[in-house]
C-alpha cells in the first residue's frame, strides 16, 4: 500500500512564502491497494493528484469524502480525469447530512457558482451515501480485495473517519474530528486499533485550542493519546491551521515527536509506503 499527500491544510488553502514547504492545499490523500486507486477528499490538493492521474487514464477510482465542507470538496471541479469519458469514479459520502453527497458536489457547481456543470463532467460517477459502519469492499486488481470502513468523529454536521485494510495493512484517515476532554473517543479507538498508519485532526497546538472549542478539531497531544491507545504504528499530523506557517508546523511535529516515538508531519508531496 502506498500513501501520497496532495493537499494537507484545513479550512482554507493558504498559498503564501511562509507555507511553501507544508503546502498550501486543502485535504487530499492518494491510497494505492494494489491496482486499487482510493482518494480521501477532495479538497484543492484534488487538481494536483488529477494532472497525475491525467497521465494513466482511463481509470476506475474510488473517494471518499469525510464531509461536505468546503475544505474537502472544493478541488474536485477541477479536477480533470472527471471530465474524461471512459473514467470512473465511484464517490461516496455520510450518510449524515440533510443532502446526499451527489446533491452537494453538484450544488457548489450549480449556476452562477461555476461556469461547468457536474452532469456534464464526462467520466461514469456513481454516488453511494455510507451508513455508520458501512463497509465497502474494494477490488484490488491483483486477486485480492480492500476494505474500507468508518466510524463517525465529533464534528459540526457530522464526519467520517475511514479505515482502508489491505492484505494485512492498514491506514486510517481521521480528519476534522475534535477529541472529548477526560476521554478518548471510543468509536476513533476502535476504528485505529493496531492501524500502521494513523492520519489525524492535528490543527491546533494545545494552547491554540484554548479559543477553538467546539470548532470540531484536535490537538497533537490528543493525536498521540490516541494513537498509544490505539497501538497505532505511525502517526500522521495532518490538517493543518491555516494560521500556521511552515515554521510552526515543525514546532508541532517536533513537541508531538517527543510524545509518540513514530510521528510525521503530512505535507504536500509526502508519500508512505505501508
Ligand atoms: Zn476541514
Ligand atoms: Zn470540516
Amino acid at each position: 500500500m502506498q500513501i501520497t499527500f496532495w493537499g494537507v491544510r484545513g479550512s482554507i488553502p493558504t498559498p503564501g512564502p511562509t507555507t511553501v514547504q507544508v503546502g498550501g492545499n486543502t485535504s487530499c490523500v492518494e491510497v494505492r491497494a494494489g491496482k486499487a486507486i482510493v482518494i480521501f477528499d477532495g479538497g484543492t490538493g484534488l487538481r494536483l493528484l488529477g494532472r497525475k492521474l491525467l497521465k494513466e487514464t482511463p481509470i476506475v477510482a474510488h473517494m471518499f469524502f469525510s464531509h461536505v465542507h468546503w475544505d474537502h470538496i472544493q478541488g474536485f471541479p477541477f479536477f480533470e480525469p472527471a471530465f474524461v469519458a471512459g473514467n470512473v469514479f465511484h464517490l461516496y459520502g455520510g450518510k449524515n447530512v440533510s443532502r446526499t453527497l451527489e446533491e452537494t458536489l453538484a450544488g457548489q457547481m450549480d449556476h452562477p457558482n461555476f461556469p461547468v456543470h457536474l452532469s456534464v463532467m464526462g467520466a461514469k460517477m456513481t454516488f453511494r451515501d455510507l451508513a455508520e459502519g458501512e463497509a465497502v469492499e474494494i477490488d484490488d486488481g491483483e486477486g485480492h480485495k480492500a476494505r474500507v470502513t468508518n466510524a463517525t468523529g465529533n464534528h459540526p454536521q457530522g464526519v467520517y473517519a475511514f479505515r482502508l485494510d489491505h492484505r494485512g495493512k492498514s491506514v486510517v484517515y481521521a480528519t476534522d474530528t475534535e477529541h472529548y476532554e477526560g476521554r478518548i473517543d471510543d468509536k476513533l479507538l476502535k476504528l485505529t486499533h493496531k492501524a500502521d498508519v494513523f492520519i489525524y485532526d492535528s490543527q491546533y497546538t494545545p494552547e491554540e485550542y484554548v479559543a477553538k472549542k467546539g470548532w470540531g478539531h484536535s490537538t497533537f497531544e490528543e493525536g498521540v493519546r490516541l494513537a498509544k491507545a490505539a497501538g497505532a504504528g505511525k502517526y500522521v499530523l495532518f490538517h493543518h491551521d491555516p494560521g500556521q506557517s511552515d515554521a510552526a508546523v515543525r514546532d508541532k511535529e517536533k513537541r508531538a515527536a517527543a510524545l509518540f516515538p513514530n510521528v510525521v508531519t503530512a505535507q504536500e508531496g509526502l508519500v508512505i509506503d505501508v
